[in-house]
């Protein structure tokens, strides 16, 4: 494995499950220094131990992302042991799909507070170390969801438009600083995500679908991501859309 991100710093959001460990596993093995975030910290802890296996440094940051001074510590404390931040992935998400006749108005909160409100603070704190050093670069993970809206997703779907329209009038604005900004886009990733739907109805469709096809794994998704970052600095990945072979919509 060749070790491109050596004495680069990353923070991955949400990394105790699913895309984000996935992500901060690939990360270290290339040699980036990484700064794993979530609220469950037992799951940080295993993680930091595989991290360490890697021949990488680790650091386990618990944080509740919907909390702006959590969102803004994270970045602190990374800051504070390694002085730079080179790769911050915006990665902690929620999705609790239903009709929106129904839904509760706490399930489209939860969404916009973690999808949206999380990773513009986590953002807004990057921002001075990264102009500073005059490199960085940002990692959005949005979802076939901000391309495509489907019925069910509503609120998702708002989440991750969002995501994509933040990212692109960020890049606008950080691009003469040399910060990059690259909005990932997957399809259908074998994840607890869905695990936390609260709609019965909606949970067993959606899980009839992807049962019904081979889903990306959360690696597929991580390789992604350390393709954009491993690019020569004068390429800026803007957007990855990828979605499992099977998946239609
Ligand atoms: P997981 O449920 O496995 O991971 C979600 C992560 O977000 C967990 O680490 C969780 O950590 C963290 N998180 C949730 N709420 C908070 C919070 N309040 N504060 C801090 N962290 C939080 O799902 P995925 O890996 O699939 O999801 C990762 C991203 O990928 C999300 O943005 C999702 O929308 C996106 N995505 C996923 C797809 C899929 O099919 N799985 C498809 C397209 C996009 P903890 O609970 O420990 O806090």
């Amino acid at each position: 494995m060749s070790r491109q991100l050596e004495g680069r710093v990353a923070l991955v959001t949400g990394a105790s499950s699913g895309i984000g460990e996935a992500t901060a596993l690939a990360l270290a093995s290339h040699g980036a220094k990484v700064a794993i975030a979530a609220r469950r910290e037992d799951r940080l802890q295993m993680l930091a131990r595989r991290i360490e296996s890697l021949r990488s440094e680790a650091l386990v940051i618990a944080a509740d992302i919907t909390v702006e001074g959590d969102a803004r510590s994270m970045v602190e404390r990374t800051l504070a042991r390694w002085d730079r931040l080179d790769i911050l992935v915006n990665n902690a998400g929620v999705m609790l799909l239903e009709p929106v006749d129904t839904a509760p108005a706490e399930n489209w909160r939860r969404m916009l507070n973690v999808n949206l409100m999380g990773l513009m603070v986590a953002t807004q704190a990057a921002l001075p170390a990264m102009r500073k050093q005059r490199d960085g670069h940002i990692v959005n993970i949005s979802s076939t969801a901000g391309k495509v809206a489907n019925p069910t997703a509503a609120v998702y779907a708002a989440t991750k438009f969002g995501v994509g329209g933040f990212s692109e009038s960020l890049r606008k604005e950080v691009f003469k600083d040399n910060i990059r900004v690259t909005v990932i886009e997957p399809g259908a990733v074998a994840t607890e995500l869905r695990d936390h739907m609260t709609h019965a109805e909606t949970k067993q469709t959606i899980e009839a679908w992807v049962n019904s096809m081979r889903q990306l794994q959360p690696e597929d998704v991580a390789a992604s991501i350390v393709y954009a970052v491993t690019q020569p600095p004068h390429v800026n990945v803007n957007e990855i859309l990828l979605r499992p072979t099977d998946q239609e919509r």
